[in-house]
C-alpha cells in the first residue's frame, strides 16, 4: 500500500497515529536542522516535518518542487497552526521518506495565484490541472454531470451512445470530416450534435433518451467557443412543449440544488422571442436586472404587433433621430451626475468597432428634477420630458439613447445595457435567473443565398397553427427587399431556449415527425428532392414506419458549468481545452501527417 491516508485527511484527533502519505512537494522551507515540506495531492496539503535524523538524506539528495514523495511518520499537533488549511492543526513528523520520482523545475508555480500566463499553462496543462483553482472547476463539472445523470435516470431516461463517425450534412455550422481509408475518396463527418440519431431512437421506441456527449463544429472560434464541446442531449416521445419545459426546468433546478445548494423554487419566467428583442434587444436577455429598452422609434416590419413607447412619436428637429430607422433608450439608475468625462467615455465605448454606433445621446434627469441633454439645442423641455416619460426614467437617472439602423442599434443597446448592468454591479455572480425564451421565428432569411435557412435546425416543427401557412405557400422569395412580407417570415417555431443570466444554456424544439412536412421543410430550405433524399433519406424513410410525436433539448454542458462556477470562460471547465485558434498547444494539434498516411487515405495535398 502506497499510503494510509491522503494529504487532506488528517486532523488533530489523529495525533499520535502512524501514517504514510504520498504526494507532490509544493514548498520546502528550511529552519536550521529542520525542514518543513508541504505535501500535496488531490485531496489537500499536509505539512511534513523532516527532522535531524533525515538531514543526511536531504543533503545527499536534495528535494525539489513537484518531486513525488512517500513519507512515513507520526501525526502531531503543530506549534503554529494554519487555519486556512483543513489539515492546518497538525503536521507529520517524518521518520523516513522515499523519493518516488524527481521533477524538473516546473515552468510556473503550482499555486492558486500562479505566475504562469495562459499560454504556458495550456502548454503544460497537466501541471496546471494540479492547481487547486482548476481542480475545483473539474470537481464542479463532475458534480453537474452526476446530478444530471441522477435526475434523468430518476425520470426514466436511458443513456444511449450514438456514433461519432457519421455522414456529412452541413446545415448551420461546418462539419469536421474524417477520410475513410477503406472507402477510397469518401469521408465521414463528426456530429455537430446527435440530433438525427436521437430522433431515430424515438422512432425505435426509446421514449426518454439522454447522453452527455461531445459535439464537433468547425466554426471560426468567436470568443469562448470550442471546436469540440459537450452537451446534455435529451429527447422524449409523446410530449408537447409544456411537458419538455417542465421536465427540463426540473433538471436545471435539481442541478442548482445538488451542486450549489440553491433551492430555485420560483417558476421559471417565460418570454416570447419578440418580447425579448423588444425589451432587451437580445434573444437571451439577462433578467437579473431591469433597465428595459424604451422603443422611441422602430420600423413597423420589425415588430408588427408593437406600439412605440412615445404616444405622439419622436419629436422632429434633431437630424440624428429624424434620419434613424430605430431610436432606443435605457434609463440608468443613479447616474444623472455623470461628468462630461464619463459621458465622453461612454460615447467612445459605443463607437468601438465591436459596437459600431456613430454616437450616443443622453439626458441627465437630476435628482432635483432638472433636465439636461446632449441635444438641448433641438428639443424643448416638454419634448425631453416626453422622452423621460417614455423611458420610465426617475429623477437621478441617466437616459442613454442610440439611433441608427434597426438591427445594429438594437444589438448595440443590448450590449450597452449589459455593460451598464455590469458597471453598476447588477449582474451578480451568485444570483441565478432562469428564463425560457419561446416562439422563435422558424426561418431566417439568408441574403447571401436569397433563401430561407432554419433558425434552429431543419427538424424543428412550426407552431401547429402555422403549419398550414407552410404547406400552402411557396417558399420562393422575390428579392431581399420583400422577404419580410413573405408569409414564411411570420411562421413561428415550436422551439424554446433556456437562458441563464444572459447566456443561452439550452435549446430545443418539438420536431416534425411526418415525412410530408419534413420534405416540405427541406424544400423550404432550398433543397431539391434528390438532395434531401441523399442527405436525409434515412430519416425520411424512418418517418414512414410509425414515428411518434417527439421533441427534445440540448444543454451546453461546458457553459452551464462555467456559469455555476462564476466564470466567463468555458475553457476553465474543460480538462484539455483548445485555444482560440482551435489548437491544442500541449499536443501541438492539428499537425501534418505522414506521406504514407496520406497515401493510405488516397489524399493528395494541394500544395505538395
Ligand atoms: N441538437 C440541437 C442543438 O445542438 C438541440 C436540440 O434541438 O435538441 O442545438
Amino acid at each position: 500500500m502506497y499510503r494510509t491516508h491522503t494529504c487532506g485527511a488528517l486532523r488533530l484527533q489523529d495525533s499520535g497515529i502512524q501514517t504514510t502519505l504520498a504526494g507532490w512537494v509544493q514548498t520546502i522551507r528550511k529552519f536550521g536542522a529542520i525542514t518543513f515540506v508541504d505535501l500535496r495531492d488531490r485531496y489537500g496539503i499536509t505539512q511534513l516535518l523532516l527532522g535531524e535524523a533525515l538531514t543526511k538524506q536531504l543533503e545527499e539528495n536534495p528535494l525539489g518542487r513537484e518531486f513525488v514523495l512517500q513519507v512515513t511518520g507520526t501525526v502531531q499537533e503543530r506549534s503554529s497552526k494554519n487555519p486556512a488549511l483543513a489539515t492546518g492543526d497538525i503536521e507529520v513528523n517524518a521518520t523516513s521518506y522515499t523519493v518516488l520520482n524527481k521533477s524538473a523545475t516546473p515552468p510556473f508555480t503550482i499555486q492558486d495565484d500562479t505566475d504562469g500566463g495562459d499560454d504556458i499553462r495550456m502548454k503544460y496543462r497537466y501541471l496546471d490541472l494540479r492547481r487547486n483553482a482548476v481542480k475545483k472547476n473539474l470537481e464542479l463539472r463532475y458534480a453537474v454531470n452526476r446530478a444530471a445523470r441522477n435526475y434523468l435516470h430518476g425520470q426514466g431516461f436511458m443513456d444511449i451512445e450514438t456514433p461519432f463517425l457519421i455522414k456529412s450534412t452541413p446545415e448551420g455550422a461546418r462539419d469536421f470530416v474524417v477520410p475513410s481509408r477503406m472507402n477510397e475518396g469518401q469521408f465521414y463527418a463528426l456530429p455537430q450534435s446527435p440530433q438525427t440519431f436521437k430522433q431515430l431512437l424515438m422512432v425505435s421506441g426509446y421514449d426518454r433518451y439522454y447522453q452527455i456527449v461531445k459535439c464537433f463544429r468547425d466554426e471560426d472560434l468567436r470568443a469562448d467557443r470550442q471546436p469540440e464541446f459537450t452537451q446534455i442531449d435529451c429527447e422524449m416521445s409523446f410530449v408537447e412543449q409544456e411537458d419538455i419545459l417542465e421536465m427540463f426546468e426540473g433538471l436545471i433546478k435539481y442541478i442548482f440544488e445538488e451542486v450549489k445548494g440553491i433551492a430555485y423554487t420560483e417558476k421559471v419566467e417565460r418570454m416570447s422571442w419578440e418580447d425579448a428583442m423588444w425589451q432587451y434587444g437580445n434573444d437571451k436577455p439577462d433578467i437579473r436586472f431591469g433597465m428595459k429598452i424604451a422603443n422611441l422609434k422602430f420600423p413597423g416590419y420589425a415588430f408588427p404587433s408593437k406600439q412605440p413607447d412615445l404616444a405622439e412619436g419622436l419629436p422632429q428637429g434633431f437630424k440624428v433621430f429624424d434620419d434613424a430607422e430605430t431610436v432606443v433608450a435605457i434609463s440608468v439608475p443613479g447616474c444623472s451626475e455623470y461628468s462630461r468625462k464619463q459621458t465622453d467615455e461612454l460615447t467612445d465605448w459605443v463607437k468601438r468597432p465591436q459596437i459600431g454606433m456613430k454616437g450616443l445621446a443622453f439626458i441627465k434627469y437630476a435628482a432635483d428634477g432638472t433636465v439636461k441633454s446632449s441635444f438641448d439645442k433641438f428639443y424643448n423641455e416638454a419634448q425631453l420630458k416626453s422622452i423621460l416619460n417614455a423611458a420610465a426614467a426617475s429623477p437621478g437617472d441617466l437616459v442613454l439613447i442610440l439611433a441608427g439602423t434597426e438591427e445594429r442599434t438594437r444589438k448595440a443597446m443590448s450590449e450597452l445595457r449589459l455593460e451598464m448592468g455590469k458597471r453598476l454591479g447588477l449582474r451578480k455572480d451568485n444570483e441565478f435567473k432562469l428564463l425560457w425564451v419561446l416562439d422563435f421565428p422558424l426561418f431566417e432569411y439568408s441574403e447571401e443565398d436569397n433563401r430561407w435557412v432554419a433558425r434552429h435546425h431543419p427538424f424543428t416543427s412550426p407552431k401547429p397553427s402555422d403549419i398550414d401557412i407552410m404547406i400552402s405557400t411557396s417558399p420562393e422569395i422575390k428579392d431581399a427587399a420583400s422577404y419580410l412580407a413573405h408569409p414564411y417570415a411570420s411562421i413561428k417555431a415550436n422551439a424554446y431556449d433556456m437562458v441563464l443570466n444572459g447566456n443561452e444554456i439550452g435549446g430545443g424544439s418539438i420536431r416534425i415527425f411526418q415525412r410530408s412536412l419534413q420534405e416540405k421543410m427541406f424544400t423550404a430550405l432550398g433543397m431539391s428532392h434528390d438532395e434531401a433524399l441523399h442527405k436525409f433519406g434515412f430519416l425520411l424513410g424512418a418517418f414512414e414506419y410509425g414515428a411518434p410525436p417527439h421533441g427534445g433539448i440540448a444543454f451546453g454542458f461546458d457553459r452551464l458549468c462555467a456559469i455555476l462556477g462564476g466564470s466567463e470562460s468555458i475553457r476553465d471547465f474543460i480538462a484539455f481545452p483548445k485555444n482560440n485558434s482551435g489548437r491544442d498547444v500541449m499536443l501541438d494539434a492539428p499537425s501534418s501527417i505522414d506521406v504514407k498516411q496520406l497515401e493510405e487515405l488516397s489524399l493528395i495535398l494541394k500544395d505538395q
